[in-house]
């Protein structure tokens, strides 16, 4: 069987290998507590700081603005609850197109009382500053993803942020799509919160981290040891932060070489579908996750699109890793009104660094033979 063509990178991504050598004496030698004082937990404790300091060089924040968490939705999690304090009744904003990490955590709190307003986009998947500007009334956080797994349209956080704070609201941003794919600067965005994961970049899976600007009210996620500067208590997977920073730190040397190669990828493969002449409509924004292609067959199925392409070896989504173990219309191809003889026939192909234009190209000749068989 030839080689798997893996076309899912915002499901997950292969771990670099530098990354993975960076971890190995954390998994056998170096396996002190970093809590612990005596010397043979001097080298965990290094390698935490030294982890701490290089994710936050990698997105201009402070190294103790940086919690470590077990990925993205640990973080969500934690910015949306822990900004519920008892008695304060100021609303939650969000975006209809979150990740569920985002609306199920609204959905809770929602369940406690704390009231969450969900916002429109446009046809693009854009929250446009001026419906937040419109809406916000007496909220005391605002929480807009900074780019969208299932279309990967990168939202204009920049300008919601300053809207959110012009009223007096927190700004927090899901940027697990984000962080290691385009520049992220927590400074210019000028968010208070921020959440990444691990394993959307090279690193391993169950690791991520939380920005949280000096200064931000935020309850602690767990209460026990002093771990994370005593926000977020339990014994710190040292093996697991030390191979994120790695993998930060070389995805973010190469960013600018990855988004020329995919942008070329991504060319490659509509230019099969167009001369072919597929009817296909792309979903999401020109400004995009370089390498996110979300693409609406006229009257495919997406889930028979994604088993024959399995079939073929070549691994692709029909929207979030979540939503397609149901078989309904995702909630961001029906916020975003993809018209109905299209909107069944949607997958995500999101290229990485790890693929080449040939892959591309297989992937589309192998999209349009499927396509062009009539059972
Ligand atoms: N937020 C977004 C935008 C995501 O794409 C994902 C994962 O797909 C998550 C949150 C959850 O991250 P994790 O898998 O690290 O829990």
């Amino acid at each position: 069987m030839s080689a798997v063509i893996y076309a899912d990178n915002a499901a997950t991504t292969a771990l670099d290998g530098d990354a993975f050598e960076a971890m190995k004496p954390f998994l056998t030698s170096e396996y002190g507590n970093a809590s612990q004082p005596y010397s043979f937990s001097r080298s965990a404790k290094k390698a935490l700081k030294g982890a701490r300091e290089t994710v936050a060089l990698c997105i201009n924040a402070s190294p103790e603005e940086i919690f470590f968490t077990s990925g993205g939705t640990e973080s969500d999690n934690w910015a949306i609850k822990g900004s519920c304090v008892h008695g304060d009744v100021r609303a939650t904003m969000t975006s209809r197109i979150e990740h569920h990490a985002i609306l199920n955590a609204c959905a809770a709190i929602e369940r406690f009382g704390f009231p969450v307003a969900y916002l429109p986009v446009d046809g693009k998947g854009i929250l446009s500053p001026d419906v937040l500007d419109s809406s916000l009334k007496n909220a005391k956080l605002v929480s807009v993803m900074m780019a969208n797994n299932e279309i990967g349209t990168l939202e204009p956080v920049a300008d919601l942020a300053r809207v959110a704070h012009d009223h007096g609201a927190l700004f927090h941003t899901d940027a697990v799509q984000a962080v290691g794919h385009v520049p992220v600067d927590v400074k210019s965005l000028s968010v208070d919160m921020l959440s990444a994961s691990g394993h959307k970049f090279n690193a391993p899976k169950g690791v991520g981290f939380l920005f949280v600007k000096k200064g931000t009210p935020l309850l602690p996620f767990s209460d026990g040891g002093a771990q994370e500067f005593g926000l977020r208590a339990g014994t710190e997977n040292v093996a697991s932060i030390v191979g994120m920073a790695v993998a930060l730190q070389k995805n973010c040397a190469r960013m600018e070489s990855a988004k020329r190669r995919l942008l070329n990828m991504e060319r490659e493969f509509l230019s099969v579908l167009t001369s072919a002449k597929v009817d296909y409509l792309r979903n999401g924004a020109s400004d995009h996750i370089p390498g996110n292609i979300n693409v609406s067959f006229r009257g495919a199925n997406g889930e028979m699109l994604l088993h024959r392409l399995d079939l073929k070896g070549i691994c692709v989504s029909t929207g979030s890793a979540c939503d397609s173990v149901n078989d309904k219309l995702s909630h961001v191809i029906q916020e975003i009104s993809v018209p109905k003889d299209y909107a069944r026939g949607t997958i995500r192909i999101s290229l990485a660094a790890t693929n080449d234009e040939g892959d591309a190209v297989k992937i589309a000749q192998a999209l349009v033979e499927i396509l062009s068989r009539k059972n």
